[in-house]
């Protein structure tokens, strides 16, 4: 069933209402009445704090925060000003986070900007957002009533493609209008926007640097853990009764989050997967890990990753390899096609991974022996995202639920329940059952 995005009926808190307030802030005075002025005074000390609180990029990538901002500000001068680019676009489909946090707290994510810029030395703040999204005019309206604060702003629309809000892909957006990734070798810190110092942080990234600058890195280390403190903001979609974004403690268990989103576990012995960590991440047996916490710690020692912080639950009887041959061939078709494991990997293991769901033996050594050769080898990390999901496949249908692959390689496809797992841009929440 389909559902729209509602601020105030879209995001639940587990003990911790940090980034997302009991009811939306969608006014300056709201927002004021909620967390006061932007404490500009604490600019100079900024990324230091935001490293003492141990705060890493909430995008994907998880890039230390306050080792970013030192990088651009160390190249930036008042010849050379810096950028700030605030990601506002989302790109993978099973991530909402950022969508609902600017729907519920935008005046955060700009107080977050606005504290970047004066910390790396920027006089202007581009707010990238996939064009026509909904998020447009939460951002045109907040904007418009803030006072004036010596920062050129603007808001540009990006194309709605996975790999175009990549940070080096942005950064060409807003250079030529080309939205392909630019490379692992581009230095934005250096030279992104106009040649100039470009910081590219994520929405939820900026509202939590806000929160540090207010309340300060030992307030931030209160809950979460040691190494991964703080909360995040996490999308739960698919087949969970109450589809939506959570706000929680890093660390909390994956049963705690998916009880939120009133999820029913499956019989013992019958597995519940879900997909974890994006189009990017890793199938997960909630029957077996359901006490794993929400961190990229614990989800790695189980071969997952945290990614763009999105659980998609498959419904009981819900397809490993029918889902995954979906997803290599979305991102297949994503890819920019610049460099060969793009142009010919990608669409490669995703005509194997259909092979297999079809029955065909023969995928599973091509696949052995293609996904080594494509790993690490793109220009970007698109590829090795696809590599990751692929491998991960496999693995699920490992031990005892072998018997499900043993019946593809038999029968052909299985008679699985219809895909759940979001692809394109529409909201991620539309695939739940609301
Ligand atoms: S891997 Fe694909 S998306 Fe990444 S740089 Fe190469 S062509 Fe572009």
């Amino acid at each position: 069933m389909t559902t729209t995005l509602d601020p105030a009926t879209m995001s639940t808190r587990i003990g911790v209402a940090r980034l997302l307030p009991a009811q939306p802030a969608l006014s300056w005075a709201d927002h004021l009445r909620r967390l006061g002025h932007v404490p500009l005074q604490v600019a100079s000390e900024l990324a230091e704090m935001a490293s003492a609180a141990g705060l890493v990029g909430r995008g994907g990538a998880a890039f230390p925060t306050g080792r970013k901002m030192t990088a651009v500000a160390g190249n930036a001068s008042r010849r050379r000003p810096a950028v700030v680019v605030a990601n506002c676009c989302e790109g993978d489909p099973t991530a909402s986070k950022d969508a609902v946090l600017l729907a519920n707290s935008p005046h955060l994510v700009i107080d977050g900007a606005v504290l970047a810029a004066a910390a790396v030395g920027a006089d202007k703040v581009i707010l990238a957002v996939h064009r026509g999204s909904a998020t447009t005019g939460a951002l045109r309206t907040a904007l418009a009533e803030r006072p004036a604060e010596g920062i050129e702003f603007s808001i540009v629309g990006v194309p709605a493609r996975f790999v175009a809000s990549e940070a080096t892909a942005l950064v060409r957006y807003l250079n030529t209008g080309d939205a392909r990734p630019a490379g692992r070798t581009s230095v934005i810190w250096e030279s992104g926007v106009q040649g100039r110092p470009t910081l590219v942080d994520n929405a939820e990234t900026l509202a939590q640097l806000a929160l540090i600058a207010r309340f300060g890195a030992s307030w931030f280390r209160a809950v979460g853990t040691a190494a991964e403190p703080g909360t995040l903001l996490v999308t739960v979609g698919g087949a969970v009764g109450v589809p939506g974004v959570v706000e929680v403690a890093g660390g909390t268990p994956l049963r705690t989050i998916l009880t939120a989103a009133q999820w029913t576990p499956t019989r013992a012995g019958v597995p519940a997967w879900a997909l974890i960590g994006g189009l990017a991440g890793c199938w997960v047996d909630l029957n077996r890990a359901a006490e794993t916490g929400f961190s990229a710690a614990e989800l790695g020692a189980i071969g997952g990753t945290k990614g763009v912080a999105s659980i998609v639950v498959l419904p009981a009887g819900g397809c490993v390899l029918t889902e995954t041959a979906r997803i290599l061939q979305y991102l297949a078709d994503a890819g920019a096609r610049q460099c060969g494991p793009c142009m010919f990997g990608l669409p490669a293991i995703a005509e194997d991974m259909a092979a297999l769901a079809g029955g065909d033996r023969s995928a599973v050594a091509r696949l052995g022996r293609r996904l080594p050769v494509i790993d690490k080898r793109g220009g970007c990390g698109h590829p090795d995202g696809a590599v990751a999901l692929a491998a991960s496949a496999l693995r699920a249908l490992r031990g005892p639920e072998a018997v499900h692959l043993d019946g593809h390689l038999r029968h052909g496809p299985c008679r699985s329940p219809a895909p759940v797992v979001p692809l394109g841009h529409e909201n991620s929440l539309r695939s739940g059952t609301r």
